[in-house]
Order: structure tokens, then C-alpha cells, then sequence
């Protein structure tokens, strides 16, 4: 008998999860292949500290063979280019597979809502090979400062586009560690501008209003302007051109204004909404019996509120849980589950000891919250690795 060819696209939260799941599951009883972009992991959801330099971002990817049992899965280092529906295959950089189950977990990209100029002169790609570039980027304007005989403000001026949950996170590391980069490069703090812009007509959309309070005056102590309501119209080389006809110069600008599904969902010719496969309760896409659609590239609507569910790694992680089931269900004839996500909460951090969030019905504040981030983001390393991964990989709570 063949053994079915399963094809996982992605080793982001989503293509991680199903991939360890499945190679328990089903074993040597299926051909497990694991394509992505690079031979290591990263966790998305801790860039903004490698990308405001408060973290390394080596401390954010590991290498795929040292969590995966690669006795058990295939992996492929390669770019998927398109999915051929039709014919079952997937088109890669470097050659082509075929598969009898497809699971896509390609993640996301910045969503621009048609704003010009943010590709090429805001920094908006959320990967590690990104957030490398703004670290340095950042370092580099404090550097050039002093050495300018003719002192620009716009070189120290810093834009964050997009106040939602990576926008905040992002200016809470950057805003903790400006006063250590004045110290560093002999730059009194008035010198330096940080704005958060926002379209909406409130920050962190979503969260609790004396949550959002406090993450407001905590990093407006530190420096930062809010401009709430206020949507921005252009990116331009000089800095950002607002609705209201206003220019803010800056030599940066961060752009965290939410995100698509990738854009090889689109590509391929799957029906999407912002590049998000609205996907069927056992998270198949419509139509498709074989393939699997999870993490950022799924959606999937909260019927209490009608409104889509927001792209998490929370989500993305359960997603894997249900997917790995349903293909092993498929496998043996049985039925399969639908997926129910079960939000445990949201923790946002400011940057230092600071962060805010809801775990079940509670509010929580300040050093508790931030205990209860690094947690989260354990677990995940738990969920992935089990406890030997917490240990040589995790983040200390204290
Ligand atoms: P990802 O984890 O993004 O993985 C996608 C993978 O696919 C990557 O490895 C990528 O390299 C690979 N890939 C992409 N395109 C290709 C291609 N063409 N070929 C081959 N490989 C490819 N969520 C939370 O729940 N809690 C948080 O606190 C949180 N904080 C966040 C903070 C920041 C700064 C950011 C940016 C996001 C945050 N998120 C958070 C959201 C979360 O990171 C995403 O929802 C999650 O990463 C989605 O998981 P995924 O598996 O769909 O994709």
C-alpha cells in the first residue's frame, strides 16, 4: 500500500505544532515533508525586542533539527512559490512535491491598506532577517547623529505606524531602551521624537479601555506621542504624509498596522479575504477535501461579535492540535474534529519589567503581567519541546 505523501508549508507556530504532532501520531505510516524558507524556527511573537535591540535575535530561531525528530519528517529548505491545486503539487524554488494532504501555514505579511510608499521606505517585514535590519538601522541614526554638523531631527525621530498589539510592543522595547542608546552615543534624551500613529480611534483595539490607559501613560512617560485618529496617507523617503495634509519627518518608520495572509494564497487562486482562507469548521479550505489551511493564513469568524478572529500564534498553535487529528482521522476513515478556539488570554508587553494584559477574566498590570508574557512564551517552548526546550531556550520570568 502507498503511503500518503502529507506536505506541511511553513515552520512557523502552526507548521511546527502539526509537524511534532503528526510524527507521533501517524509515524512512518505517512511521508512527512516540512518545507520552509530556512533551515531554523523563529518565534514571530518575540520580535519587537529583537528588532528594538533589547534581545538577540539568534534567542528567537532555532535550528529545525534539533526540535524535530527529521527520522520522521522530511525537511526540504526551500521557497514555496505556488500551490497547483488541481494537480496536488506544491511549486518550490528549487523543484516540486506532491501531496495527498497539504497543510499551509505560511504566516503573514504587512498589511499597507493601499498606503503608498511602505514597502519601499518603512520597515514592515516581521521576520528575523527584518528585525535585524531596523536594530541596525536604529543604531546606525543615533551613530550618525553627533558626527553631522548640521544636527537633522528627522534622524532621530522614530515612527511606529499602527498602535495595535505589535505596534505597542515594539515602542515599549524601543521607548525602555532609548536612554541607554543617548547614553551609549552622547545624545541628550530630548533630543529624540517617538510617535505612534494610529487610524483607529483608540490604541490597542480590543483591549480592555484601563488596560489601554495604562500602557498609555506608562510609555508616554517614557517619551512617546500618541496621535490617535489619525490615519497616515503616504510614506515618503522624508517621513510620513497624514491624512490631514501634515508631514512628520523621520528617518523611520515601523510599520505594524496589522497583516495579510501570504500572498502565495492568493497566488495559488484560492478564494481569501486579506489573503486569509475563510476555512470550514474542520479547518479544510472550502472545497478542498486535501488541503489544510492554519495559523495567519486561516480565518475564521468569532460568532459572538461576527467578526473575524485576530491572526495569534495562541490561535495558530490550537489550529495544529485540530489539523494534526483531522489528517490521521482522514488516514484511518474516522470523522473529524472542528475547531473551536479557546482564547486563554492576551499579554502585551511595554518594554522592561512593564506589561499589560487578561488572563481568564482578570486584568493584570505592570511586573505581574510581564511574569505571566514570559510564561506564555514558555509554554509555547513547552508545548514544542517539552520541558528540556523551557530549560535551554526559555525566557526567565523573574
Ligand atoms: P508564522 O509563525 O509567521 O510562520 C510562518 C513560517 O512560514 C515562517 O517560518 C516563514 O519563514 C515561513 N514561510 C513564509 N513564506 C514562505 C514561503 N514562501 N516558503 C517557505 N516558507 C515560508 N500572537 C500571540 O498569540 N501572542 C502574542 O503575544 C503575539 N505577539 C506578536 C508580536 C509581534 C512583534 C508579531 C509580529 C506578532 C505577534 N503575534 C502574537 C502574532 C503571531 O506571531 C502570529 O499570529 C503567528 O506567528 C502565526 O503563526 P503561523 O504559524 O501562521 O505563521
Amino acid at each position: 500500500l502507498k503511503k500518503p505523501n502529507i506536505v506541511l508549508l511553513g515552520a512557523g507556530y502552526g507548521g511546527m505544532i502539526t509537524a511534532a504532532r503528526l510524527s507521533k501520531k501517524v509515524g512512518h505510516d505517512a511521508n512527512i515533508t516540512l518545507v520552509n524558507k530556512h533551515d531554523y524556527h523563529y518565534q514571530t511573537t518575540w520580535l519587537h525586542e529583537p528588532a528594538a535591540g533589547t534581545l538577540s535575535a539568534d534567542r528567537t530561531r532555532m535550528p529545525i533539527d534539533s526540535v524535530l525528530d527529521l527520522n520522521k519528517i522530511n525537511f526540504v529548505k526551500d521557497e514555496v512559490v505556488e500551490i497547483k491545486r488541481e494537480e496536488k503539487k506544491v511549486v518550490l524554488k528549487q523543484g516540486e512535491l506532491e501531496y495527498d494532504y497539504l497543510v499551509v501555514g505560511l504566516g503573514s505579511e504587512a498589511e499597507t491598506f493601499g498606503v503608498p510608499g511602505v514597502h519601499e521606505y518603512a520597515y514592515c517585514k516581521w521576520t528575523v532577517n527584518g528585525v535585524r535590519e531596523v536594530k541596525e538601522h536604529i543604531e546606525y541614526q543615533f551613530a550618525k547623529y553627533n558626527n553631522l554638523s548640521e544636527k537633522k531631527d528627522e534622524l532621530l525621530t522614530f515612527i511606529v505606524a499602527g498602535a495595535g498589539f505589535t505596534g505597542i510592543e515594539f515602542i515599549g522595547e524601543l521607548s525602555e531602551r532609548v536612554p541607554e542608546l543617548c547614553k551609549t552615543y552622547d545624545i541628550p534624551q530630548e533630543k529624540v521624537k517617538m510617535y505612534v500613529i494610529e487610524a483607529a480611534p483608540t490604541a490597542l483595539p480590543g483591549f480592555d479601555p484601563e488596560l489601554v490607559e495604562y500602557a498609555m501613560n506608562l510609555l508616554e512617560s517614557r517619551g512617546v506621542e500618541f496621535k490617535i485618529n489619525c490615519p497616515i496617507k503616504e510614506v515618503t523617503e522624508a517621513g510620513v504624509i497624514l491624512a490631514s495634509g501634515d508631514e512628520i519627518k523621520a528617518e523611520t518608520v515601523v510599520w505594524a498596522t496589522g497583516v495579510r495572509g501570504s500572498s502565495i494564497i492568493e497566488k495559488s487562486g484560492f478564494e481569501a479575504m486579506r489573503g486569509r482562507i475563510k476555512v470550514e469548521p474542520d479547518l479544510r479550505a472550502p472545497g478542498h477535501e486535501d488541503v489544510f489551511v492554519i495559523g495567519d493564513c486561516a480565518l475564521i469568524i468569532n460568532e459572538e461579535i461576527n467578526r473575524p478572529y485576530p491572526p495569534t500564534a495562541q490561535i495558530a498553535m490550537q489550529m495544529a492540535e485540530t489539523c494534526a487529528s483531522n489528517i490521521k482521522a482522514l488516514m484511518d476513515g474516522g470523522s473529524l474534529q472542528s475547531f473551536t478556539p479557546e482564547i486563554k488570554g492576551t499579554v502585551a508587553s511595554l518594554g522592561g519589567k512593564e506589561a499589560i494584559g487578561v488572563v481568564g477574566s482578570k486584568k493584570l498590570f505592570g511586573s505581574t503581567a510581564n511574569f505571566m508574557k514570559k510564561m506564555i512564551d514558555n509554554r509555547y517552548l513547552f508545548l514544542l519541546g517539552g520541558p528540556g526546550l523551557v530549560l535551554k531556550r526559555g525566557k526567565n520570568p523573574m
